[in-house]
């Protein structure tokens, strides 16, 4: 799809402002602040060839000493890559 046809079908969620380009269109990015816990900020896109994805920001607050800092790193990223193999096997089931 070229960049004019793209910007003519918006998705009902694209925010069809300055975030909605010539390569993908997104959403109105969703915010959630959560005191003492952290914050995250996600979006939803999809490319130019009809792919969607989640973009998603965390804010996480870490220790301020170590190695409690790196374990917390540490989870973060173990608790992220299950979060990805959860979506990819739901993804399968649904198609
Ligand atoms: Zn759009």
């Amino acid at each position: 799809m070229n960049t004019r046809a793209m910007a003519r079908q918006h998705t009902t969620w694209c925010a069809r402002n300055h975030s909605c380009g010539a390569t993908e269109h997104r959403s109105e990015p969703y915010r959630a602040n959560h005191p003492g816990l952290g914050s995250l900020v996600m979006t939803r896109a999809q490319t130019a060839d009809g792919r969607q994805y989640a973009e998603i920001r965390l804010n996480v607050p870490l220790a301020s000493e170590e190695p409690a800092a790196r374990r917390q790193l540490h989870t973060a990223l173990t608790e992220l890559y299950h979060l990805l193999r959860y979506f990819r096997h739901i993804g399968r089931r649904a198609a």
